[in-house]
């Protein structure tokens, strides 16, 4: 993979204490995401997709090792520091869409735009854009509760990348769909991710949207894996 390094993470480890146990679930792992490339996570439930997606979109800290950002080592950067690398370098997309239910479709991609400090005018045109470009621009005006399992994702999907983000993070995106939704809101975030040029990291359960990626990895040994 030609494209540079986006995501790193060095010898990174998490480990939690269940009762008298003690929990490795991740143990000292390499792992790196290239510019424009699609990558698959693929593992059983309980293999620590989600604890490896959290430490990469700096919502948790290892217990040891470091995640790199663009070159931008985070382990020792302050909690706002994180927070800003967050907002505008990381899109996250979780298996329950998480939109606000009280805004419409077009206001949930704004919101993190105008948390930015963007215009209303600029942020509303980049939402309508995302909006359009996830063929949803007639959902713009609704609210979560009024939109379909699917389209609550494809907005969910939109939200992530409002803040052209540098990696695109996503947590079982399409696990909630049935398989034909699920093939489509994949297509519609494929789309995205290839246009934009941006790196993906998808954690998914589905294998032959895991096929469509770029390559696959997996978790043994709390190590990531090549598949
Ligand atoms: P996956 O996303 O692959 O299903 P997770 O990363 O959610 O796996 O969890 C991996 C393991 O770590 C599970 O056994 C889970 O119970 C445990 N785990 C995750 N988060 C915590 C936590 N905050 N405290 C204790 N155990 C946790
Ligand atoms: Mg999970």
């Amino acid at each position: 993979m030609a494209g540079r390094v986006m995501l790193e993470l060095k010898s990174v480890e998490r480990h939690f204490v269940q009762g008298s146990k003690r929990l490795s679930i991740l143990s000292g792992t390499d792992f790196s995401l290239h510019r424009g490339e699609m990558v698959a996570l693929v593992a059983p439930s309980g293999a620590g997709k989600s604890t490896l997606l959290h430490l990469a979109g700096l919502l948790e800290r290892p217990d040891a090792g470091e995640v790199v950002l663009d070159g931008r080592a985070c382990g020792r950067l302050s909690d706002d520091e994180r927070t800003a690398i967050r907002r505008n370098d990381i899109g996250f997309v979780y298996q329950f869409h998480h939109l606000l239910p009280e805004f419409t479709a077009v206001e949930n991609i704004m919101m993190p735009q105008l948390i930015r400090g963007l215009k209303h005018a600029e942020a509303e045109a980049r939402a309508m854009q995302l909006l359009d470009y996830m063929r949803i621009s007639k959902r713009a005006q609704h609210r979560p509760s009024e939109l379909s399992g699917g389209e609550q994702q494809r907005v969910a999907i939109a939200r992530a990348v409002a803040n052209a983000p540098l990696v695109l993070l996503a947590d079982e995106p399409t696990g909630n769909l049935d398989p034909v939704t699920a093939g489509y809101v994949f297509e519609a975030m494929e789309a995205l991710v290839r246009q934009s040029g941006l790196a993906a990291l998808i954690a998914t359960h589905n294998h032959a949207l895991a096929e469509r990626m770029d390559r696959r990895v997996t978790l043994q040994d709390g190590l990531v894996a090549a598949l």
